[in-house]
């Protein structure tokens, strides 16, 4: 599922072909991936808007329109946008829905999937409020970072992936993290001595670096907007076990459920 690194690979990689495009029109191949809201009136409030800027939040990709409204994007567990244009003899497999811009670009959402979300809101404000900090952001301190997780005896794992606590980390870096810290990702949050803490505000941090300098992780169907695939997967340590070993002490990787979520991480490395 793409993460923050993903997401921001995704803007990064968009921003310079559509910021100052207009778009035509927008096709839905699937309604239902406008959410809580009229698909049509979706469809009329983004159509001849010119897009001013495109920012994420978390794993939320937001594109701002000439109105001052934003279209969100959240690729969901499947998700990918892809740029073509409008000489296509067909959109990529799965597309769900076509933003046509005035410069002859289609903006493919592909979504294997349909968990992607498609809105058109006035401003972020609603998801701003279910949103934690940004983890490379000078909100996110040690002191934020501290305080949220020693009132917590859920397993460190559960409160790291809230998003509300830090925006934008998922499975995959939350498992990776854990690694590098040295923390077994059961632990409750609670429990985490100073050291450790310090070791894993410091983990997030790299963790979501390197992903974002690899153009984040093509585990299963995340693409680049032109097509390719990120390399983040390849300097995985324990996330989805695509090592097999532990490439610290060589033992097994073993996969555990925290929070419902399959887990993995090295019984020898991590206590
Ligand atoms: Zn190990």
């Amino acid at each position: 599922m793409p993460e923050l690194p993903e997401v921001e690979t995704v803007k990064n990689q968009l921003a310079p072909h559509i910021i100052g495009r207009t778009i035509t029109r927008v096709t839905l191949l699937w309604d239902r991936m406008v959410k809580g809201q009229d698909p049509q009136e979706f469809v009329k409030g983004i159509a001849g808007q010119k897009i001013t800027d495109v920012t994420r939040h978390g794993k939320y990709l937001i594109v701002h329109l000439g109105s001052g409204h934003k279209m969100i994007i959240h690729l969901k567990m499947t998700g990918s946008l892809i740029l073509g244009n409008q000489n296509d003899t067909e959109p990529p497999q799965y597309s769900r829905a076509i933003i046509h811009l005035d410069d002859g670009q289609n903006i493919y959402f592909r979504d294997p999937r349909k968990f992607g979300i498609l809105n058109l809101v006035k401003d972020t404000l609603e998801i701003d409020a279910k949103l934690g900090p940004e983890p490379l952001e000078e909100a996110f301190t040690p002191q934020v970072f501290t305080d949220g997780l020693i009132k917590r005896s859920a397993p460190v794992k559960s409160v790291i992936l809230e998003q509300k606590f830090i925006a934008g980390v998922g499975n995959m870096y939350a498992d990776e993290a854990l690694f590098l810290a040295k923390i077994d990702p059961r632990r409750p949050a609670n429990k985490l001595k100073k050291a450790e803490l310090k070791r894993l505000f410091t983990a997030i941090q790299d963790v979501l670096i390197a992903g974002i300098k690899y153009g984040g992780a093509s585990v299963v169907t995340y693409y680049h907007p032109d097509g390719s695939v990120g390399t983040a997967h390849q300097h995985f340590n324990v996330a989805h076990n695509l090592a097999k070993v532990c490439p610290v002490c060589g033992g097994p990787i073993k996969r555990v459920v925290v929070g419902g979520r399959g887990t993995y991480y090295c019984p020898k490395c991590q206590k």
